[in-house]
């Protein structure tokens, strides 16, 4: 992991009396070193990957208050680690990237939930939902209520996410029940301050070690026939427990007025869109100053029957603001209201949408359509502004975004796995489609044009297993593409395995560009050694023979002629089972991220530095753009054409160039045009470098050509030549 976070780590060491000022994902962290946790985990994954790379860079910090951390390999290894909690008192907290992670951990979570834990479980979920996210769109929710899981969805404000985060584990003990706490991308991105305390040592920890292990108790086991005791304790015990711990430590809010015929209810995660667009009706201000009386789920399950007849049982009418389907907590607010035979009306998915974001306009879209129900003028004022910002992104559209082309997301410039998407479809010009099973990861960019490549995406790691009854029912051989991430996260063993055990005939490329580079580049098990990385170095091609693999072939990422050919063979080989071709070249972002900077000190210093680049000869491009189409570098561009018998646009590399050479191989392997050059950029040239500038200059001058004006320190090469 390449970027630096030392600086923040600074602020996980202020004590009482200090003031926080930082942003929310931060805050979770110092929350849980003011909480004493004894041990800490996880896996990487948007917007929760912070968390684990703070904690990874803060060793130091860790180790001196004893916190084990484990880098896990996967998010089932994550919510197995909370195992430790089941028999000692020690609390643990772990992450990952919901609702994907949550769905890989799920058995885990499930036997954790049913045995329950005596120190405090945390899970701190990224809920990647709505604009943006990456993911499919379903809501952790659902896990909490069918295994019984508290769950935490804290107002995004950095005092309430810091308090939730401390009682958290108090309403974990006190119900013997692990707790799921939810940000939202806007939760774990806020920014503010609140007053720090000390940070706490377990009793028990690696520093201070347990001298024997727990008693023999079977009730502390998943396993029948006490699961059907659990599963009565979790509603006879723990659940009023946890209900009871709700309601004393109010961990849910009531604002605003205490009378009033109408009220919201909303989950804690939503309160700050539902904030704003109350202040535009000119019912709140930027503080949450509130005019309608607000109860605020920072619990979101399990509800507290109590505190919503309280607060309902005066009102005309109640609105949920609950985002995403389906509609778990107005449901159950309804039956909350029936049993207490409360005749207060309640909205919702009636006025709001079962589906999709709760953006600040589809939330002011509702609370208008409530309001104006309950005879409240302010919805005139909130119409106005939908008005407005709808008129607003039309002009948008009509006068910025129309006459651009779409511009969809593709890797960085330079990427490893670009050339081998170019392979794949100089390979289809030749022997015609195959089905591919695309995967989780930056290849997945492969979907989107020029490469428009996948026929499903079935989960992380999952492609080569995705195509176990395709391979069997197709006449071409099918082609799965998977990262090393995706490897050591599950297609190890479901994929590699499984078509090794049902010897499927089918065609796996794995990516070993050296980290999970989609996350944010982090180490996975074969990355290598290096700086604070955790890399082992674990070897892909090792672990593929050793379950099995007879046919297995390892390539340079940027030899496109010799992926095209290796791809091919895969394709026609008569060995029975899988044919894996290991693409292999680094992540180009983590490269780029360690390179520059040594670059820039050895200029700084006066030492000979040599950068690559690409260059496109204008006089003998003919501006058909065949290269951009097999390559779709954003490097490799077009500029207006000088020559008036060219019309149309010739090709142009821009100085984002990496020189990954992929431009020289794809025009090579397609025997596409000669127009492109290797140059080598070189500061800070020795005498040989000038005199050799001036050599060759002389010598074009000679035969007719013009010398490059920067002749002295830039150099074209005569042909394309791949980079190293
Ligand atoms: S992060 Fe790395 S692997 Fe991902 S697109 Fe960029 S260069 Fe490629
Ligand atoms: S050599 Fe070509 S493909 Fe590689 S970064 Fe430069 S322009 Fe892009």
């Amino acid at each position: 992991m390449e970027v630096s976070f030392h600086r923040e780590i600074e602020t996980l060491r202020l004590g009482a009396g200090d003031t926080f000022h930082g942003e929310g994902i931060m805050a979770v962290t110092k929350a849980l070193l003011q909480s004493g946790v004894a041990y800490v985990g996880g896996y990487q994954g948007a917007p929760v990957s912070h968390l684990l790379d703070v904690l990874l860079q803060a060793e130091d910090l860790l180790g001196e208050l004893g916190i084990h951390l484990e880098t896990c390999t996967n998010e089932a290894a994550a919510a197995a680690m909370l195992a430790a909690s089941i028999n000692y008192p020690v609390r643990g907290a772990v992450t990952w990237k919901s609702i994907v992670g949550t769905n890989v951990a799920a058995d885990a979570l499930s036997n954790l939930s049913s045995a329950g834990v005596i120190g405090g479980a945390m899970i701190i979920v990224g809920e990647d939902y709505g604009e943006g996210a990456s993911v499919i769109q379903e809501r952790t929710q659902a896990y909490a209520v069918k295994s019984s899981v508290w769950l935490l969805d804290p107002r995004p404000e950095l005092p309430t996410i810091v308090r939730m985060v401390e009682k958290g584990f108090e309403l974990s003990e006190a119900s013997a029940t692990p707790v799921i706490l939810e940000l939202r991308i806007r939760a774990c991105h806020v920014f503010g301050t609140f007053e720090a305390s000390d940070n706490r040592r377990s009793e028990h920890s690696s520093a201070n070690r347990f001298a024997e292990p727990a008693r023999f108790d079977y009730a502390r086991l998943s396993h029948p026939p006490v699961t059907f005791v659990q599963e009565a304790d979790k509603v006879n015990r723990r659940l009023p427990a946890a209900r009871a711990f709700i309601r004393e430590n109010r961990l849910n809010e009531t604002l605003g007025p205490e009378d009033g015929d109408i009220g919201i209810i909303v989950q804690g995660g939503m309160f700050n869109v539902l904030n704003g667009r109350l202040a535009e009706a000119g019912l709140s201000d930027a503080y949450g100053d509130i005019g309608v009386p607000t109860h605020v789920l920072n619990v979101t399950y399990p509800l507290v029957p109590e505190e919503i007849a309280a607060f309902c049982a005066d009102k005309r009418a109640v609105l949920v603001v609950e985002e995403g389907g389906p509609d778990f907590i107005e449901k159950e607010i309804g039956q909350i209201l029936r049993h207490a035979e409360l005749g207060t009306k309640l909205h919702g998915k009636d006025v709001l949408p079962m589906a999709g974001e709760y953006s600040p306009v589809v939330v002011a879209s509702g609370l208008s359509a409530f309001l104006t129900r309950y005879g409240r003028n302010e919805a005139a004022r909130l119409d106005e502004w939908v008005e407005a910002v709808e008129a607003h992104s039309r002009t948008v559209a009509r006068d910025l975004t129309a006459p651009l082309p779409p511009r969809p997301p593709t890797f960085c410039t330079g990427c490893p796995e670009r050339p081998v998407f170019s392979a794949m479809k100089l390979l289809r010009e030749e022997a015609g489609p195959v089905h591919v099973a695309a995967d989780i990861g930056c290849h997945a960019f492969a979907t989107f044009p020029p490469f428009s490549q996948g026929n499903s995406i079935l989960g992380y790691g999952m492609s080569l297993a995705s195509n176990a009854a395709v391979s069997g029912t197709q006449a071409k051989r099918p082609l799965s593409v998977m990262g090393d991430g995706g490897f050591w996260h599950n297609g190890l063993l479901t994929g590699v395995a499984g078509s090794v055990f049902n010897q499927d005939d089918s065609v796996l490329v794995i990516f070993k560009n050296g980290y999970t580079s989609a996350t944010g580049v982090q180490d996975v098990p074969s990355s290598r050694p290096q700086g604070e990385g955790r890399g082992r170095g674990l070897d892909i091609e090792s672990a593929l023979k050793s379950l099995g693999v007879g046919w297995v072939r390892t390539v340079h990422s940027y030899s496109v002629s010799t992926m095209r050919k290796t791809l091919r063979d895969a394709l026609g080989s008569g060995e029975k089972g899988p044919k894996v071709i290991i693409a292999d070249g680094e992540c180009q972002l983590a490269r780029q991220r360690r390179v520059r900077p040594a670059e820039a000190r050895a200029v700084a210093e006066g030492r000979r530095v040599v950068r690559t680049r690409f260059w496109v000869d204008p006089d003998v491009c003919t501006g058909d753009h065949a290269c951009i189409r097999l390559s779709g570098c954003p490097s490799l561009t077009v500029k207006p054409s000088a020559d008036p018998l060219k019309p149309e646009p010739v090709a142009h590399v821009n100085n984002d160039c990496v020189g990954c050479g992929l431009c020289g191989e794809v025009s090579h392997a397609a025997q596409l045009c000669p127009s492109f050059a290797r140059i080598e950029i070189i500061r800070n040239p020795n005498g040989w470098d000038r005199f050799r500038a001036r050599l060759s200059s002389a010598l074009i001058r000679l035969f007719g050509g013009y010398a490059a004006p920067s002749a002295p320190d830039a150099r074209p090469a005569p042909h394309p030549v791949p980079a190293e």
